[in-house]
């Protein structure tokens, strides 16, 4: 089991806010990655991500403050690495955790890769004045940071294939996140050598995984998503006045429901 337990499977860092979010921290990229789109979300673009059109159906509510102290914690970098393009003799980087795995095509006489096999044929035809068939074109798996900005970001770059217990294509990142952990609680003596916020203490204490295995995460998101201005009117008014009540009993409970009430955990005590 050991060889597995490398970069590859402690890429994906999470912070309680950040994923509150639907981001998680790629930390080899030291860059956010959006879970629903998988593709890198630049530091300065948050707030555009989340007004693009794969969000316009679950609007996020920004907190600026918190936003920018949970970058500064998880070492989230202003500057976004320049895709890793390779030629096919040079060694691909492994596959990026958080950002959707793709079959592609890679040139063998440059380093240029492309999704389908018209592109690959126009390519070369084009570039190497040659004609190529289909059947000899050299697949491989690529990867892109992401398609939402014109730039360097989209373009496309070969990766190694993915570990056999590592990311497959169409695989959700509660499925990634409970991979990460039970390799590592697989392997204990290993965890001092990684990043500790890689296994995520609120993920062991939430038991998140365990609560949304089976669902669809978007639909939970939307469930959970807060609610427009127009939705449920009263229910603020509503809560705040339960809380009010909630409060003025205090004075008659008990000492014990009391100290249960003060306990982060009362479940475990
Ligand atoms: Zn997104
Ligand atoms: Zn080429």
């Amino acid at each position: 089991m050991q060889p597995s337990y490398d970069i590859a499977l402690l890429q994906i860092a999470t912070h309680p806010y950040l994923s509150s979010l639907g981001l998680v921290v790629n930390t080899r990229l030291k860059t956010l990655c959006c879970e629903w789109c998988q593709v890198t979300v630049p530091h300065d673009r948050v707030k555009g991500h989340f007004k693009s059109d794969s969000h316009k159906n679950t609007p996020v509510r920004l907190d600026h403050k918190k936003l920018e102290d949970a970058m500064v914690a998880m070492n989230v970098t202003e500057t976004h690495p320049p895709p890793p393009i390779t030629t096919l003799d040079q060694q691909a980087p492994l596959p990026f955790k958080g950002l959707k795995l793709l079959q592609g095509f890679a040139c063998t006489l440059c380093s240029q890769t492309g999704l389908s096999d018209s592109y690959m044929k126009d390519h070369y035809s084009r570039e190497h004045h040659t004609n190529i068939t289909s059947s000899l074109l050299t697949q491989c798996f690529v990867q892109r940071y992401t398609v939402g900005h014109v730039g360097s970001l989209r373009a496309l770059f070969r990766v190694q294939p993915p570990a056999e217990n590592s990311i497959q294509p169409g695989m959700s990142v509660v499925d990634m996140v409970k991979e990460q952990m039970a390799v590592a609680l697989q392997t204990p003596h290993l965890r001092n050598q990684t990043d500790q916020r890689c296994i995520s203490p609120w993920l062991l204490t939430t038991k998140w995984r365990e609560h949304v295995k089976g669902h669809d995460v978007k639909e939970l998101c939307n469930l959970v998503a807060f609610p427009t201005k127009t939705e449920y009117p009263g229910l603020s008014a509503a809560v705040q006045q339960y809380f009010a009540e909630a409060t003025e009993e205090m004075d008659s409970l008990q000492e014990l429901t009391l100290q249960n009430l003060n306990t982060a955990d009362p479940i475990k005590t």
